[in-house]
């Protein structure tokens, strides 16, 4: 019997997490300025052994009194994860709890032998071009973030596109989309761009994008529009004769996962990005098999919340198969992920219990840490933690 059975849940508080990006991020697509942070709701775990577990959570919670006196091996499972469906919205809660319990990493608990150190790329390339609003900053501004991200160990740029959908004629945002993604493969020849569309473009239009940057070698296109089969078969191809290293990603919103499926089964789609947290990782594991049998990478989507990217990279290094990591930079206040540390584009998962990252200190919400992604601090171990592996 694991330590699972002996620990039952004693209380579980909630708080608000949040986060500071390193700038102002600016607009995609469809959504105005994403502002200078984020908070989401998270929840800790307290068992009557004195454990702790905590993680963002996946939607509202109530007091959880339901859960209190439940064993966590009654709603848990190592080796699939959450088993009842009243604890589906503490899925990484748990997770992180079952990992301190057994004194693994949730990577390790998954059943990873490989490597720590995962690839990712910089999410955070808005379309800076077009602010402020009464006096734009222009391309130069998206360079300025990608040489911020590159400094602070980035090696691989998420652009976001579509600017015609919303912000501009469909005409003058096709143009600044050619122009910022060429700008970015000239200041970066050597380095993966992926570009993200948020579903902004028609299937022609995005035809008429890619064909304008077919020597641009992108790494991924995502979301270019809105999932669709004949679309996606003339985007397929295109990328065939032009640009056949490129990968499709798509099934970061709301996504309908039979229908993913069966696109991925025709060939259609490479990659598939349903969230971290809102889909959750239970879902993600119970899925994985299936995935690999039809070539297809994941890549579950984590922008909003910086340690959701830190969620993802255990998930990656367990799986070995997700292709890159969506990374948020930034900080959060009142944790410490100093035991992530990010190096020439790899964020290297520490070998420590669940998640590495101890509950919030209520006392310490408010004040910012220095610990953020990529910041090299000494590795801190979670206070009463069992014995490390
Ligand atoms: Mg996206």
């Amino acid at each position: 019997m694991t330590d699972l059975g002996a620990h039952r849940i004693a209380r579980i508080e909630q708080g608000d997490l949040v986060s500071h990006y390193p700038r102002m991020i600016g607009r995609n697509s469809h959504l105005g300025s994403h502002g200078t942070g984020h908070a989401s709701r998270y929840a800790v775990i307290h068992t009557d052994g004195g454990a702790a577990g905590w993680g963002l959570l996946r939607g509202p919670l109530d007091d959880g009194s339901a859960l209190i006196g439940r064993a966590v091996a009654d709603l848990f499972d190592p080796t699939t994860g959450v088993t009842d469906a009243a604890a589906n919205v503490l899925d990484i809660a748990l997770h992180d709890l079952a990992g301190v319990l057994l004194g693994q990493p949730v990577y390790r608990m998954l059943g990873a032998d490989g490597a720590t150190d995962v690839p990712c790329y910089s999410g955070a390339i808005y379309m800076d071009d077009l602010d402020p609003e009464e006096d734009p900053d222009g391309t130069d501004a998206v360079l300025r973030n990608c040489a911020q991200d590159h400094d602070a160990g980035y090696r691989a740029f998420k652009l976001k596109i579509g600017r015609g959908y919303r912000w501009m004629t469909p005409e003058a945002g096709l143009e600044r989309d050619i122009a910022v993604t060429r700008l970015v493969r000239e200041a970066y020849p050597d380095l993966p761009i992926l570009v993200d569309g948020n579903n902004g473009f028609t299937g022609p239009d995005f035809l008429t994008y890619l064909d304008a940057v077919r020597d641009c070698g992108l790494f991924w296109v995502e979301e270019p529009f809105q999932e669709d089969r004949a679309d996606l078969a003339a985007l397929s191809e295109q990328l065939r004769h032009t640009s056949p290293a490129t990968l499709i990603a798509d099934g970061e919103l709301d996504p309908d996962v039979p229908f993913l499926l069966d696109l991925a089964r025709e060939g259609l789609l490479d990659v598939l990005l349903m969230d971290i947290v809102s889909f959750g990782m239970t879902a993600w594991r119970r899925l994985m098999p299936e995935l690999r049998g039809l070539g297809v990478m994941s890549s579950p989507h984590a922008w909003g919340d910086p340690i959701k990217s830190l969620y993802t990279a255990q998930l990656a290094a367990r799986l070995g198969d997700d292709v890159t990591v969506e990374a948020v930079p930034g900080t959060t206040d009142g944790i410490d992920t100093s035991g992530y540390v990010l190096r020439d584009g790899r964020l290297h998962v520490p070998d420590l219990p669940g998640f590495g990252i101890a509950p919030p200190s209520p006392s310490a919400s408010r004040a910012a840490t220095p610990g953020g992604l990529g910041s090299p601090h000494s590795r801190h171990r979670r206070p009463g933690s069992p014995s490390q592996p």
